[in-house]
């Protein structure tokens, strides 16, 4: 049996990847990946999602 190390990142990457898939872009409708779950994001004035609206509010992880 092989042994594959859950090794994806190598030098430490900073880059988190979002549990979040967004659906509608207009309304900002969020779906989570893992578990299902869907929001609205808080969109900021010019456009710019808030920091957490990319989080799933169930704390999923990828
Ligand atoms: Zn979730």
């Amino acid at each position: 049996m092989q042994n594959i190390a859950f090794e994806t990142s190598k030098g430490g990457e900073k880059m988190t990847k979002k549990v979040m898939a967004l659906l509608d872009a207009a309304t900002g409708r969020m779906k989570c990946k893992v578990c299902g779950k869907e929001h609205f994001a808080s969109v900021r004035s010019g456009g710019h999602y808030y920091k957490g609206s990319w989080q799933c509010v169930n704390g999923c992880k990828i």
